[in-house]
C-alpha cells in the first residue's frame, strides 16, 4: 500500500458478488432477511467498490465470509479478492476467509493463499460460520495464521443475518460473544485478533479483553459512530487509541457516512489520525505512521503493548 497517498485506510469491507462464478442463489431467504433488516440490498461488484475507495484515496482491507459448511452457499473465491487486490496494491488489501469446518483442507488453503496469492490477514465469523471460536477444529487455521503472524478479524455481537427469520435463521448469537476469543489471543499470542465492531451486547467483554491482551484490537465497523455506546469512545480515546481501528462495513456502511459521523462522536482530535491510519498501518505491517503531528505517542505505546 501506498500509505502517504490515503486519507484513511478502512480494515473492514466485504466482497458481496462474485464476477468469476454465477450467483449461487442458494439461501437466498437470508439475503432477503438481511435486506429487510439493513433496509438496503446494494451489493457492488468487487471493482466497483475499489473504483469508490479509489476516488476517495481511501485504502481498504476485504474479504468474503466463507459459510460454506452451515449455509450451504458457495463462497466467493478468496483468489478473486487477492486478484483485485494485486491490481489495486497500492490501496487494497486482501483478508481470506475460509470456513473452519475445513480443518486441516482449510490449512492447507490458507498456506497456498498467503504463499501464492499475497493475502496478509484473515476473517471469521462464528455466527454464520457456526463455530465458537476456541473449538480445536479451528486450530489447524489458526496455526498456519500464527506461523505468519498475520491478523485475524473475528466478528463479534449480533448479527444482523438470521434476524426476523424463524429460529434466527438457525445461527447462533452466542458464538460471537468476544469473550470466547480469550483462549484463541492466549494460546496464539503471535496472531493479532481483531474483535470486529461494537460487541454490542458485550460492549463491556470486548473492552476488558482487549485492554488484558495486548494482541487484540477492535475495529469500529458496523454501526455509525454516532450510536457507539460511552465507553467505547471513552477507551477509544484513551487506554485504547492505539488498538482501534476504522471499518465500516461497506457496503453496509459508507465510509463516507462512517468519517462525517466520526467526527461529531466525541472522538479526541488527537486520537483521531491513529484510528483513521495509523493503528491500521501497524496492524497490517505498513510501517510506523508519521511520528509528527497529532499523534506522537502510538509509536511508543504500540512498542510498550508487545
Ligand atoms: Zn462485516
Amino acid at each position: 500500500m501506498n500509505v502517504d497517498q490515503l486519507v484513511a485506510i478502512d480494515t473492514h469491507t466485504h466482497a458481496e458478488v462474485s464476477c468469476w462464478n454465477p450467483f449461487d442463489n442458494y439461501g437466498e431467504e437470508y439475503d432477503r432477511a438481511a435486506d429487510k433488516y439493513f433496509g438496503s440490498n446494494r451489493r457492488p461488484t468487487i471493482d466497483e467498490t475499489v473504483a469508490y475507495y479509489r476516488e476517495r484515496k481511501i485504502g481498504l482491507v476485504m474479504f468474503t465470509v466463507d459459510s460454506e459448511a452451515k449455509l450451504g452457499r458457495r463462497r466467493i473465491p478468496n483468489e478473486e479478492i487477492a486478484e483485485a487486490a494485486k491490481k489495486n496494491a497500492d490501496m487494497m488489501i486482501c483478508f481470506a476467509s475460509i470456513d473452519p469446518h475445513k480443518g486441516r483442507m482449510g490449512a492447507r488453503e490458507a498456506r497456498r493463499l498467503i504463499e501464492e496469492h499475497g493475502i496478509k490477514g484473515f476473517k471469521f465469523h462464528p455466527t454464520v460460520q457456526d463455530f465458537l471460536p476456541y473449538d480445536k477444529m479451528a486450530w489447524p487455521i489458526y496455526e498456519v495464521i500464527a506461523e505468519h503472524k498475520m491478523p485475524a478479524i473475528f466478528h463479534s455481537g449480533h448479527s444482523g443475518i438470521g434476524s426476523g427469520m424463524r429460529c434466527g435463521g438457525g445461527l447462533r448469537l452466542q458464538n460471537s460473544n468476544p469473550m470466547l476469543l480469550e483462549d484463541v489471543a492466549m494460546d496464539f499470542p503471535d496472531i493479532q485478533i481483531v474483535v470486529a465492531h461494537p460487541s454490542w451486547p458485550w460492549q463491556d467483554e470486548a473492552l476488558s479483553l482487549a485492554l488484558h491482551k495486548p494482541n487484540v484490537w477492535i475495529d469500529l465497523s458496523g454501526w455509525s459512530p454516532k450510536y457507539f455506546p460511552p465507553q467505547l469512545v471513552q477507551y477509544a480515546n484513551t487506554l485504547l487509541k492505539d488498538r482501534m481501528l476504522f471499518g465500516s462495513d461497506f457496503p453496509l456502511i459508507t465510509p463516507d457516512r462512517w468519517m462525517a459521523d466520526f467526527e461529531e462522536a466525541g472522538f479526541k482530535d488527537k486520537v483521531k489520525p491513529g484510528i483513521l491510519k495509523g493503528n491500521a498501518m501497524r496492524l497490517l505491517g505498513l510501517g510506523q505512521p508519521a511520528a509528527a503531528g497529532a499523534c506522537p505517542a502510538s509509536g511508543r505505546s504500540a512498542a510498550a503493548a508487545g
